[in-house]
């Protein structure tokens, strides 16, 4: 069964009875029913909100709607806090446990306190509850969270830490009271839980449920309860606005958004929608996929007066005013490699995710271990990657493990196999061994909440690695830069096609189409247009369209059929950049229907040159990924060169012997030259003798890749 005919979001609270008048802080749910937004259910206290909720899924059964009901407080707790409490570790359990002693009234009149106490009590040590109205009430409840030892458990889920949530469960008082909205809600869920056709995701198989109860959390949707809020109750725009976002999501998005969750959250529950804060908050907002914003107009704009801009001038300024204008997906990691990331992504499971052993041999506990020779009886079964052994081992008997397998309890050290002698049920080996010997941390390479990978990297197979495993599935990223590429000029005729007198084949668009897709952006090939206003006109009209960003080559200057820059001179958005750089003169830079063009010069050397130095880096920017720097190497010159000052240069080389070593020509229309050249050299603006031996700057091509 796929989708959901109706979404009901609801804000729950741990407050007495709320006034008539709708006000904040009480409960508010808000319904999407077939795509319709109701207007959001106000209730003045939970017992109104559990009885407007048994009707409400009982009506939806009824019509026959499948329902996803989202609330807004932890379904689960830290790992190993329901062990601890009921013995068992099925959330759904604690679930009963806590309905059998919470006591709640229509005034909101409710025993939490007393419920919280008691499971204090089970604890060593103050908390993990903490926070009361009243410092000298309930002494077995902390006042403050200070001095508390979350060690038997952790304060946070691992989803609380995926989805960046700062609250904790065991906080009771002062806002956010998340502990007591938990204890107040548990117990409502577990009597909804037992209706007809109803299941807990993801504790329960929910695939088929007709009514599936989800975790869920406003905060991933903050950006767009600011933008959208207005006067309205902030509550009241939350359930309004998530109810909406996941209403708004394809039927496929919200199944992987379902099947998107940790290893921990069987136990630990999960935030529906964890990790994909942007994709919800640019559904909420009403946007199919979040776009963000088009240029500024004046993003070319080159300050006034100037005449000759140097290099460094003109990439600063570029640099500045260039921001990604494209809009986030999120892909199955299997798919992402290349791609730009959008979020932050943190670790949802540590790396190793348990202790384990780094080697073959016998594990045992390390402080039993003294100097000299060691004999240790052998319990039966062994540890495998996979198949952890279930028992505990005894201080002084050891347990065969092998490379990978979870640490059995009891175990913290293992001594190799080629340092043993096996027989007769005991393993034998020296003395002393350090205390932890062989193994490996749990997160010792990474732990649960770390940042694992920054947002605008550009993955690659090791970033894929390393994003599986710490526990993701999928990944949100950049939707891929569409990069137009339009040559222009009536002398330019298709590669193989007949060419008459006075026509060249088109040598730019391939390219500059091939350089592009090396990039990693996705190419549109709009072809070749003749020197005429109109032609030119539609093409960049059709390139804006299909297309994020549009390189032209040919027609930059100021001459008769020097189109691309009179076009865009007549936008009103365009600048023709006199940058001080050689081969490069003109670089026509402009908007066109709000996407920018870079109108590069029609000499092949000068067109490459510029996409290179400076359309490179600034797609980068648009592309989500930053801005990149090519990463140069100084080595000695392998020719003489004499250059006068005001431009910077730009030289087809190559490193032989580990020197650089020019093009025979600087003929700009030199394409074997090109094509020779494995790299550039960079002379400086100034002037400069370069003499063999003479340290140069060189940039390989491959440095413009990444
Ligand atoms: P333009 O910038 O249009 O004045 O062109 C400068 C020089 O580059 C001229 O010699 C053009 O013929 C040549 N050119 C322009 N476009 C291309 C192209 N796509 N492939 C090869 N050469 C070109
Ligand atoms: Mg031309």
């Amino acid at each position: 069964m796929t989708g959901f005919d109706t979404i009901a979001i609801v804000d729950w609270s741990a407050g007495k009875r709320a006034p008539a008048q709708p006000s904040k802080d009480a409960i508010w749910i808000g319904v999407v029913r077939a795509g319709d937004e109701q207007a959001p259910v106000y209730c003045r206290s939970r017992v109104e909100a559990e009885e407007w909720l048994s009707g409400f899924i009982e009506a939806e059964a009824q019509a026959g709607r499948r329902v996803l009901i989202g609330f807004d407080f932890p379904f689960g707790y830290p790992r190993g806090f329901v062990r601890h409490v009921t013995g068992s570790n099925d959330p759904l359990a604690f679930w009963d446990w806590l309905e059998a002693r919470i006591t709640d009234s229509e005034a909101g009149e409710n025993n939490r306190f007393d419920v919280a106490s008691e499971i204090n009590r089970l604890f060593d040590g103050p908390g993990p509850f903490w926070g009361k109205p009243l410092e000298d009430g309930w002494p077995d409840i902390p006042y403050r969270k200070a001095g508390i030892s979350y060690e038997l458990c952790a304060e946070r889920r691992a989803c609380d830490l995926a989805a960046k949530a700062s609250s904790s469960c065991f906080q009771l008082f002062f806002n956010p009271t998340v502990g007591s909205q938990v204890l107040m809600g548990l117990p409502m869920l577990a009597r909804l839980r037992r209706r007809a056709g109803v299941s807990v995701w993801p504790f329960e198989d929910w695939s088929d449920a007709q009514i599936v109860l989800t975790e869920i959390w406003p905060g991933l949707i903050e950006p767009a309860v600011k933008e959208a809020q207005g006067d309205e109750i902030r509550d009241a725009a939350q359930v309004r606005l998530l109810s909406r976002a996941l209403a708004g999501l394809s039927a496929e998005r919200l199944q992987t958004m379902l099947a998107d969750h940790g290893s921990d959250a069987r136990e630990e529950a999960w935030i529906l929608g964890a990790g994909h804060s942007e994709e919800l908050t640019s559904v909420a907002c009403g946007r199919v996929a979040l776009e963000p914003p088009p240029l500024r107009n004046d993003c070319f704009a080159l300050p006034a007066g100037v005449d000759w801009t140097p290099v460094d001038d003109a990439l600063a300024l570029l640099r500045d005013r260039m921001t990604p204008v494209v809009g986030v997906e999120t892909v199955p990691l299997m798919q992402a490699a290349g791609r730009v990331l959008a979020d932050d992504l943190v670790a949802k499971r540590s790396n190793p995710p348990h202790p384990n052993t780094a080697v073959d041999g016998y594990g045992f506990a390390g402080a039993a271990i003294g100097e000299g020779p060691q004999v240790l009886p052998l319990v039966d079964g062994r540890a495998a990657a996979g198949a952890p052994f279930a028992g505990v081992v005894p201080e002084g008997n050891a347990i065969r493990v092998l490379t990978g397998a979870d640490l059995p309890d009891g175990v913290d050290t293992v001594v190799l196999d080629e340092d043993v002698r096996v027989g007769d049920g005991h393993v034998a080996f020296r003395g002393p061994l350090k205390r932890g010997a062989n193994t490996r941390k749990a997160g010792e390479d990474v732990s649960q909440g770390e940042l694992a990978l920054s947002a605008g990297r550009v993955l690659t197979p090791a970033d894929l690695a390393l994003a599986a495993a710490v526990g993701h599935g999928a990944l949100a990223v950049r939707k891929r830069l569409r990069v137009a590429v339009l040559s222009t000029g009536d002398e330019i005729v298709e590669p193989g096609a007949q060419a008459a007198e006075g026509q060249i084949f088109d040598a730019n668009r391939p390219m500059l189409l091939s350089l592009c897709a090396q990039f990693g952006f996705e190419v549109v090939d709009m072809g070749r247009a003749a020197d005429d206003r109109t032609t030119v006109r539609s093409a960049l009209d059709e390139a804006a369209a299909r297309a994020d960003v549009i390189l032209t080559s040919g027609g930059a200057s100021a001459g008769d059929e020097d189109h691309i820059s009179a076009l865009l001179r007549e936008t009103g958005a365009m600048q023709e950049w006199r940058i001080a750089l050689k081969p490069g003169r003109p670089l026509a830079l402009g908007l066109w229907a709000d996407v920018p063009v870079f109108g590069l010069p029609g000499n092949p050397v000068a067109a490459l040159v510029c996409t290179l130095i400076f359309a490179r880096p600034a797609m980068g920017a648009l592309s989500g990924a930053g801005w990149p720097a090519p990463q140069g190497f100084t080595v000695p010159a392998a020719f003489e060169k004499r250059k006068k000052p005001g431009r910077r240069e730009y030289l087809r080389a190559r490193i032989r012997d580990g020197r650089a070593e020019v093009f025979k020509s600087e003929g700009s229309g030199r394409i074997s030259g090109l094509s020779w050249a494995e790299g550039l050299v960079e002379l400086p603006d100034g002037a400069v003798h370069v003499q063999p031996g003479d340290p140069v700057r060189y940039i390989p091509f491959s440095s413009f890749l990444c």
